[in-house]
């Protein structure tokens, strides 16, 4: 495994993940939008996950202008998306693709920043069903796809309020403990038996929509672009990582 400060600046090779299937959620916009270009860029073919068709068709035609392998929308709603829509998707890749490469959890909302005295219920429950139940769902039900790549990685997206509890950063917070603890309870049970592996990624500040809603008095150019923090999704989805399960990196030293 790579150095913490090795994965920041890895430098992927122009084929790192030539032909291979990679599946992004929230890849519309923010992080999961650059970690799908980065990923087209170096030769994968994408399935474009998200809820707002219009952002990912703007990421599709961004691929397509730069003559990298023709990408697929997947519309997805992970608020109200069951067990057997994911199903389903497990049944499309195979159908289209055989097999599923790489897995990036990118999608995620904030909910409220309060107290968890004065939480709301009801928020409480999106971001734990966005930011934790839909992924297990959807990872689980894609396994069976990516058991069939001969290297097949999952990559969650964590935070630092994941790791030490911050206050009023509520439902968001423990969605990311959840995050870090499914990471490892996945990766212990997959370790020897194939060539799946589950990491998660902190991307650390990172100048996103969600970051301006958390710190609207923040200058968002005094932060890292999404742009800036790939390299870390990309080592984790290619060949550099193989042996590599079970982590939590950071994309970033701040
Ligand atoms: P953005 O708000 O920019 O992007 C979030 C993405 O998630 C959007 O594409 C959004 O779709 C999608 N999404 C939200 N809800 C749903 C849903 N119900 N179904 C499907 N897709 C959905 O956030 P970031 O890019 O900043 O965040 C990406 C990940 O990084 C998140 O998991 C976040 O927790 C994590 N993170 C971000 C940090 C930062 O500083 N930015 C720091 C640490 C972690 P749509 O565009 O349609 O709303």
């Amino acid at each position: 495994m790579l150095l913490a400060d090795q994965i920041i600046t890895y430098q992927a090779n122009s084929d790192l993940l030539r032909e291979r299937i990679i599946l992004v959620t929230g890849a519309g916009d923010g992080i999961g939008k650059a970690v799908a270009l980065a990923c087209a860029a170096v030769g994968a073919r994408l399935i474009l996950a998200g809820r707002t068709v219009a952002k990912l068709e703007q990421v599709y035609d961004l691929i397509a202008a730069a003559g990298q392998l023709e990408p697929v929308i997947y519309p997805i709603d992970l608020e109200g998306a069951t067990a057997d829509d994911y199903d389903q998707l497990c049944v499309s890749i195979i159908d289209q693709f055989g097999h599923l490469d790489g897995l990036v959890h990118s999608a995620g909302i904030l909910g409220q920043r309060t107290p968890l005295n004065n939480y709301r219920q009801d928020v409480w429950d999106r971001v734990l069903q966005v930011n934790v139940t839909a992924q297990f769902q959807m990872t689980q039900a894609l396994m069976p796809a990516l058991e069939k790549s001969n290297d097949g990685s999952v990559v969650f997206t964590s935070s630092s309020v994941g790791q030490v509890g911050r206050a009023f950063w509520g439902a968001y917070a423990v969605s990311k403990f959840a995050v870090e603890g499914m990471v490892q309870v996945w990766a212990a049970e997959l370790e020897g038996l194939g060539s799946v592996r589950v990491n998660a990624i902190n991307p650390g500040a990172t100048a996103t929509s969600m970051r301006a809603q958390a710190f609207p008095a923040e200058n968002p150019s005094d932060l890292k672009t999404p742009d800036q923090i790939t390299p870390a999704y990309l080592y984790l989805l290619g060949g550099h990582s193989s042996e590599v399960n079970g982590q939590s990196i950071k994309a970033q030293a701040r």
